[in-house]
């Protein structure tokens, strides 16, 4: 017998099966799921008028609008948080936008930041061409950033945050966070670490000293090269001030990007672990290659990082490395040219191995002698090793070097 209608077509279509507010104990069910759900939903009923108001202040949880916050999203923030060591986080719509979001939140028109040329391109073009030029803060430039004295001697009283990426993309540079982040808070200035390269896994800024840590979960924090997103980690007041930036300039990270990123995060220790041991053991192979004039890859015993890098990472160095080949740029296009297993891609952080030409890709906006300078030559390939059998990637390795 057909049952009873409550409604008529239209209503029963936009209404049956689920209801927002109130919740009945039996729906309750449909929100039982091992996997974490996605709440693919931009508005957020409230429970009384002034509920808003609440949410905003941070006097009560509670979604509003999907510019500002999402279920989804929430859960992977708490993760993230809990990842990191952090006390709360703050999903990003890319990398780069935590890199611009934590600039705007610390610094103003007439301010500084203090920061090195051993940094990721965008970041480089952020720092040195957009803020400079369309929000009026000044970077001021480590030479040598080895030493925490010259990171001291570039602050000022205009100083508001010290940015620091290490290891750095693409040369592998390793700074010391605690070293650098004792100087600049006898300053008073606060310490931003891009750990975007070996991930909470293998490196725990807050341990150190820094007071926000910023990724792209675009690259090994995700890990395949499914979606473009970043976080920003910091303590709970901070990161909500952040937050109250957003739904004025910006925008959070894709709820579907968001649950992605929470299924990949379960297995990342697992990753970083293998992708750690591969590039070990790339490493080994190409430091002995004649027509490899040089590897970056701070876990390698003479590195002149070595010993920084293993007290700062202690169980890993991360799957990214850079080499140089002889014959320059033709030596490195006819090296990545022959690989056959190995993928030319200007990434990094996939399960496949990939490699990338920094002069020509991620780094094409730096000044040749400000490349050169922060060791990014034209003879140098970006490796990002993945979760292969490490003898396969060696395999292709050798084929494509002996073609040079
Ligand atoms: N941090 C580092 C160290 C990077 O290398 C990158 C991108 O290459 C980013 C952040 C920015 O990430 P996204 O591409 O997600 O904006």
């Amino acid at each position: 017998m057909a049952k009873e209608k409550k409604w008529g077509m239209t209503t029963t279509a936009v209404h049956a099966g689920y209801s927002p507010i109130p919740m009945r104990p039996e729906e309750m069910i449909l929100f039982r799921s091992v996997a974490p759900p996605l709440i693919q939903s931009a508005i957020y009923p409230l429970t009384d008028v002034e509920h808003y108001t609440r949410i905003v202040r941070g006097e009560e949880p509670g979604f509003d609008y999907g510019r500002n916050c999402n279920p989804t999203v929430d859960i992977l923030e708490r993760k993230l948080a809990a990842m990191e060591g952090g006390e709360s986080a703050l999903a990003t719509p890319s990398g780069i936008h935590a890199v611009f979001l934590t600039t705007l939140y610390l610094a103003k028109t007439g301010e500084e930041v203090v920061t090195t040329h051993l940094i990721f391109g965008e970041a480089y073009e952020f720092f040195f061409k957009i803020a400079p030029e369309h929000m009026g803060i000044t970077p001021r430039l480590v030479q040598n950033a080895a030493d925490p004295k010259e990171w001291e001697r570039q602050i000022t009283p205009k100083t508001r945050l010290v940015w620091i990426e290490t290891p750095s993309n693409p040369t592998l540079f390793i700074t010391d966070i605690a070293g650098v982040a004792e100087v600049a808070h006898a300053h008073g200035v606060p310490v931003v670490v891009d750990n975007t390269l070996v991930t909470p896994c293998h490196q725990h800024p807050f341990e150190l000293g820094a007071d926000f840590v910023v990724y792209s979960l675009t690259k090994f924090m995700t890990g395949n090269g499914t979606i473009v997103g970043g976080a920003i980690v910091g303590e709970k007041e901070k990161i909500r001030g952040v937050r109250s930036l957003i739904a004025g300039v910006g925008s959070i990270l894709h709820p579907f990007s968001a649950w992605l990123a929470l299924l990949s995060l379960e297995t990342l220790p697992l990753r970083m672990a293998r992708h750690s041991s591969n590039a070990e053991k790339v490493a080994k192979y190409l430091v002995q290659h004649p027509k490899v004039l040089h590897v970056n890859y701070p876990s390698l015993p003479d590195h002149p990082q070595h010993e920084l890098a293993k007290r700062q990472m202690p169980n890993g160095c991360g799957g990214l490395l850079s080499f140089v080949v002889k014959g320059g740029r033709e030596g490195a296009i006819k090296v990545m040219e022959s690989f056959q297993l190995i993928a030319i891609v200007p990434s990094f952080g996939t399960s496949r191995t990939i490699a990338t030409h920094p002069a020509t890709h991620t780094h094409c906006n730096m000044k040749p002698e400000e490349r050169e300078a922060v060791g990014i030559y034209d003879g140098l390939i970006r490796l990002s090793v993945g979760l292969e059998e490490p003898e396969d990637i060696i395999a292709d390795l050798d084929q494509a070097l002996a073609k040079l």
